[in-house]
Formats: C-alpha cells, structure tokens, sequence
C-alpha cells in the first residue's frame, strides 16, 4: 500500500531514499535546510562509488598509527580536543570498536551493502535512463610508496574483490600520468566507479519532480520534531507544524541535532576537504581513480576536472575551510600529478562527513513507530546511497529486504 512519507535532508542519502520510494510507489515530501539540493556534504566530495573498498577506519591498530600521525606536520589526520561530551562519547566509542573481529564483521556488513548499492544504481541507470551525472566504470588503483605497505596489502588481495597486484611498471602502465608519482605498486580494482555527486543530487531532484509524486520544502529547517507515544506526529518548521505520517531522518552530520529521547544517534562530524582542479586539452591527468594510500588522498576524474580529497579532522562542528590544510593537499596532488590540471584555478571546499564510530550507517526502524532512519553514511555516503536509499524503501513499504540487516538495523547498532 502507498504511504506518504517525510524526509528531513535533502542531500545524497535523503534523495536517494526518495527516489526509491517513489520509484515503490510512495509519496514523499522532502525538506532541506538549503536552498538547493545536495549543497552540504554531498556537494564536491571524493566522487568514488568504491564499491570494495569499504572496511571502516576503526581497526587493530589504528589508535597507535593515529598518535604517530597527530605528530606529523604532514598528517592526513588533525585533532582538536574540545570541551563536547558528543565528541569524547565518539572517540571513546571508536576506540572500542578499533579492534580485528569489529572490523571484520563491519566490513562486511558494508560489503553487502556496497554490492546492493552497485546493483541498485545500475537499474536506476539502465531501467530509467538516469544520467547526466559524469558516471564511468573506471576502475581503482591503490598506490604504495613504502614496500611495507604494498607487500602488507598485497597479502589480503582476494579473488573474490577481482583484485590484481600491480608492479610500478604495470600501474604506469595502466595510468600513464603515474609515470612520475613515486610509488612502488598498486592494486587494481576494474570494477570501481566514479560520478559528480551532486550533478547526481540535481538529477534523481529533476526525476523526482517530474514524478509528480515528490514535493519539495527547500530552505526550510526542521527545528523540532513532535511525538507522543512512542510516535511522531508532526515536524515543526519554525512556526510552522507539518504532521507527518511516515518520517525519515537523513540530514547527514545534523541527524543528532534534532534527537528525541529515547534515539541515541552516535554520529560526529569527521571533516575532510577536496579541491576541484579543472582539466584543460594540455593537462594528463589520470582517468583511472587513484588511492594514495600511504598519504590517505584520493584523485578521480569527473568530467573535465580532477578532484581531490583527504584529511580527517575531528573539530567539532566546524566546516570553515582552512587553508594550511588546503595547501597540504595542493602540494602532494603537484608532487603527485604535476601536469594534471590547472591547480591555480582549483576550487577548494570542506565538508562533514556524518560518521558513526563503527563506520556502519544506521538505515531502518527507530524506537520510534513511523520514525525511519537513513544516515551515519561516514565517508561512504555515495558509495552507499543507492542502496541504502532501497532498503529503506524496502522496510518502509514492508517489503522483504533485499539484503540480510544484520549490524544496519538501528536497534543493532
Ligand atoms: C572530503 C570528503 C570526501 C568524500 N569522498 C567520498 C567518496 O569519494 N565516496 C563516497 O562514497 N563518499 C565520500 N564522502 C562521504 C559523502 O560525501 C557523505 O557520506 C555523504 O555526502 C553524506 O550524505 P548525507 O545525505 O547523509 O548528508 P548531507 O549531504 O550533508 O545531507 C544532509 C542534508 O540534510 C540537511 N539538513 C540538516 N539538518 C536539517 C534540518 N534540521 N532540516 C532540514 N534539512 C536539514 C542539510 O542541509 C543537508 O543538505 C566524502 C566526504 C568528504 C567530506
């Protein structure tokens, strides 16, 4: 039967759950803060739909290398103690789950999940002709510097993931603008994508308005949420109280902000930063999606610009750009891929990824009847739209869902 549901968020993961409930047959209403769709974290992030590469940063050894990092000038990790209980509660809380049996168990529940969101994505562009979102299958290359990193790597390769072990030689051969970058080998993953994520946001939004079946409250925030007996009634949108039969709650990092009692929402915003290099017809840049792994910064071609991005910085709710940071990131892409765009006219942004300790979104049922949840996406939020946005879809429409639940399901969690 069709209901009609409320989604509060419309970035990546608030689209994508609307689209899928309309493509079931739902009727939605959206509400965004913004004035536009897709403007806050889905906006310039690293563009890579990295279907196997999801294991959560969160793992046995992580907490040593991290203090190794924070003594680094260079470090692709920053953190700023604050006086916020939300902040200690998280890292306290990441720090238990940084063990071998979590990760591995968590990894593949995203596994699942990636594989949904991979399947679901290509009905979406198959079936209705979705595009104009710079999607290409273009495989991903992970590149060593350090002969300890690459041989450790190299020993978990699987066949299962298609994964190939690469010399130098080979990864330059298979990405000619790596000639130079100074690296030891890779490990190649044909199967990988890569798209604008927020070209994706304005498509499935056009999609959805030409439904007829999706309306649309942009510039409005929800600043409360009503609910009697274990049921929510109603969003207030300032003086304005909209009653809500079903209600999903997507808005990213944000998600916490608008908590009801009873709802614990482990999220913290992880801060990142990517820079847009335009690429002209003179410039090489890669076409292949490249990890960098020992200095933790991505490249991926998306159009006719090369974007970057990296860095975890736990600040608190802080989305200034900074330009240290920035300059950081600039400097290794030169070093990197010196040729492959012109950095000077690069656009430079941050944002907040709404991250759970355990790297594993919350998507399902609240202690809430009517109240779903779709979010703590991390930094896999558009690898894992997709899919997330179908189980969802899946639940609400009380449908048998299309993959095991296991360790997604909020209760779980
Ligand atoms: C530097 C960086 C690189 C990244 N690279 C990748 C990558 O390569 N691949 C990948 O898969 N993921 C990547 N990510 C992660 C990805 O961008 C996020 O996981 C994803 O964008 C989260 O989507 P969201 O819809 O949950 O949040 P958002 O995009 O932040 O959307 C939430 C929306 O809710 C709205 N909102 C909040 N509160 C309210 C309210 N009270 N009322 C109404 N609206 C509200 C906000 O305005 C916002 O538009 C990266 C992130 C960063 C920061």
């Amino acid at each position: 039967m069709a209901k009609r549901v409320c989604i509060i968020g419309g970035g990546v993961i608030g689209l994508a759950s609307a689209y899928a409930l309309v493509r079931a047959g739902h009727e939605v209403t959206l509400i965004e803060a913004r004035d536009s769709v897709g403007s806050e974290t889905s906006f310039a992030n690293g563009g890579q739909l990295s279907y196997r590469y999801v294991a959560p940063l969160a793992d046995a050894g992580v907490p040593l290398q991290a203090i190794g990092w924070l003594l680094r000038g260079d470090s692709p990790l920053r953190l700023r103690p604050r006086l916020d209980l939300q902040q200690w509660r998280w890292m306290a809380a990441f720090l238990g789950a940084c063990r071998g049996s979590v990760n591995k168990s968590n990894a593949a529940h995203l596994l699942r999940l990636a594989s949904l969101s991979q399947d679901t994505l290509q009905r979406w562009r198959e079936d209705d002709h979705l595009d104009g979102f710079d999607w290409r299958r273009n495989g991903k290359l992970v590149t060593f510097r350090h002969s300890a990193t690459f041989e450790q790597a190299r020993s978990k390769v699987t066949d299962i993931l298609q994964q190939q072990v690469l010399s130098a030689v080979d990864c330059a051969r298979l990405e000619p603008a790596l000639a130079d970058g100074g690296f030891v080998g890779g490990i190649y993953t044909p199967n990988e994508e890569v798209a604008d994520c927020h070209a994706f946001c304005r498509r499935l939004a056009e999609r959805l308005e030409a439904s007829g079946r999706c309306r649309f409250l942009l510039g409005r925030r929800v600043t409360a949420i009503r609910h009697a007996n274990g049921v929510v009634r109603a969003v207030e949108l300032g003086d304005e109280v909209l009653p809500v039969e079903q209600l999903v709650l997507a808005a990213g990092h944000r998600s916490a902000e608008l908590g009801l009692p009873g709802l614990a929402l482990p999220l913290y915003p992880l801060k990142g930063y990517s820079l847009s290099v335009p690429i002209g017809p003179q410039h090489r840049a890669p076409s292949v999606s490249i990890t960098d792994y020992d200095r933790k910064i991505v490249y991926a071609r998306i159009g006719e610009q090369l974007r970057v991005a990296a860095m975890v910085d736990i600040v608190g709710f802080d989305a200034r750009l900074e330009p240290k940071r920035l300059a950081l990131m600039k400097r290794q892409a030169l070093e990197t891929f010196p040729l492959a765009g012109d950095y000077a006219h690069a656009v430079e942004w941050a944002g907040m990824r709404p991250a759970t300790p355990t790297g594993v979104p919350l998507i399902g049922a609240s202690v809430y009847s009517n109240l779903w949840l779709n979010l703590g996406h991390g930094a896999l939020g558009f690898t894992l739209a997709s899919g997330s946005g179908q189980l969802l879809a899946e639940l609400i429409g009380q449908q048998v869902p299309s993959i095991d639940m296991q360790g997604l399901a909020p209760r779980a969690a």
